[in-house]
């Protein structure tokens, strides 16, 4: 049967690679670290040690050099191939922060390292119980004392603690009532975890719907030394929202990425599967929602590509991300629930990966930005509609 994306053979040298390495972690694979809720530890090595998830660090500090479109290529073709990228896509969007803001001296000690693949920048650590959405309101402090700061607090969601060497941890270092504009008096710092809870830094796994190491955090006293604030103190937050257009977009390419693995394996089934002497996919009530479904992965895709085009081209993007991750992750939704609907009781299987992935795939309704903030930024800032929060 004919491949279904138009641009399945654009960047096709990385495609090509991504779908050898992902040949090697078929389904069984996928279907046994799912059922075990073990981190894929295998894949991720494999990832790393083939370079790809240092795709956007810079050629001199020993990483691959490449654009957002490129990279959005990786991302999506772990994706399309059955994968989840959402083991290790951070890294890939976390290092910008380190990269654009980091001082000389701290990307020479890091980036090469994370290039070479022997330290894991993995996790991020923003979200917290109390504030939720509202990031401003975190409560997580760090006091800066002679050269250190000492970190009190709770962090809530915070992903691949487990498996990553560093974290860049967002804190307050002015408190709320202290400053004018309650975006100010945030700061970004670079933790290293290695020997971070003998130093007053508790990890607890939260259990969840989808096959992701995430966790509570929890900091008591815990030191960090002042070196490793990451550009000027007061300005993190500003610092984290320039990273969140090269977020959004990678987000968005997994998520097309699931969604012609979704559109493909339905109509696949719709074909094959008979009932009532025909195959199902001959109604039009099996073979219209595939149809409009991968209509819908189409149109957000391009809106991906033009996304990544801008931000490639370093022009203002922050409109044209959004719709990307909204239209993404609203059309891989979409067409996980039509390939499980079309599988009828099988797409309840796990052997046939339709309702693993159709978990995966829900979590970007809801991280790392819920559908909702991406309206309201689009309603107050590119309509000019009046702000609600
Ligand atoms: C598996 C998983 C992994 C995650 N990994 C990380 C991580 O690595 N690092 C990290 O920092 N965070 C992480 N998160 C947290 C994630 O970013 C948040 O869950 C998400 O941003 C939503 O925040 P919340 O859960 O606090 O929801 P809340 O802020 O409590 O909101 C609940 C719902 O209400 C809606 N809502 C809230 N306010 C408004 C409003 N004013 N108008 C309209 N709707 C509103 C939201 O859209 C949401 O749907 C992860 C979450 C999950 C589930």
């Amino acid at each position: 049967m004919k491949e279904i994306n138009p641009r399945a053979a654009d960047h096709a040298e990385y495609r090509q690679a991504i779908r050898d390495l992902c040949s090697r972690f078929g389904s069984d694979y996928w279907q046994d670290v799912d059922s075990r809720a073990e981190y894929p530890e295998k894949f991720v090595q494999a990832l790393t040690d083939a370079g790809w998830l240092a795709a956007l660090i810079p050629t001199e500090y020993g990483g691959g050099g490449l654009g957002v479109t490129e990279a959005s290529v990786i991302l999506e073709e772990v994706n399309r191939s059955g994968a989840n990228s959402g083991a290790c896509h951070a890294q890939m969007y976390i290092m910008g922060t380190l990269l654009r803001h980091g001082s000389a001296e701290q990307k020479q000690r890091y980036l090469p390292a994370i290039a070479r693949g022997e330290l894991r920048l993995q996790s991020f650590a923003v979200t917290e119980p109390s504030a939720g959405t509202d990031t401003t309101k975190i409560k997580t402090f760090a006091e800066r004392r002679g050269d250190r700061y000492v970190v009190n607090g709770q962090k809530m969601w915070i992903s691949r603690v487990q498996h990553s060497d560093l974290m860049l941890l967002l804190a307050r270092t002015t408190p709320l009532a202290d400053v004018t504009r309650k975006a100010e008096g945030l700061s970004v710092f670079l933790i290293d975890l290695r020997d971070a809870e003998s130093r007053g830094l508790a990890v607890r796994p939260i259990r969840n719907m989808v096959n992701h190491e995430t966790n509570e955090v929890f900091f008591d006293d815990f030191e960090i030394p002042a070196e490793n604030l990451i550009g000027e103190e007061g300005r993190g937050f500003r610092y984290i929202l320039d990273g969140m257009n090269a977020e959004r977009i990678l987000i968005a390419a997994e998520c097309i990425g699931d969604g012609y693995w979704f559109v493909d394996r339905a109509r696949k089934y719709a074909r094959e599967r008979t009932v009532f002497d025909r195959p199902i996919g001959q109604n039009q009530g099996v073979q219209f929602p595939i149809a409009r479904s991968y209509a819908n992965v189409r149109a957000a895709d391009l809106m991906r590509y033009e996304a990544a085009r801008l931000y490639d081209a370093g022009l203002p993007c922050g409109a044209e991300a959004n719709m990307a991750k909204l239209l993404a992750a609203d059309s891989s939704w979409e067409a996980a629930n039509v390939c499980l609907q079309t599988h009828g009781g099988l797409g309840f299987a796990a052997e046939f990966d339709v309702e693993r992935k159709f978990r995966e795939t829900r979590l970007y309704q809801v991280a790392p930005v819920s559908t909702n903030l991406i309206l309201s930024y689009l309603g107050e800032h590119v309509l000019e509609m009046p702000r609600s929060f």
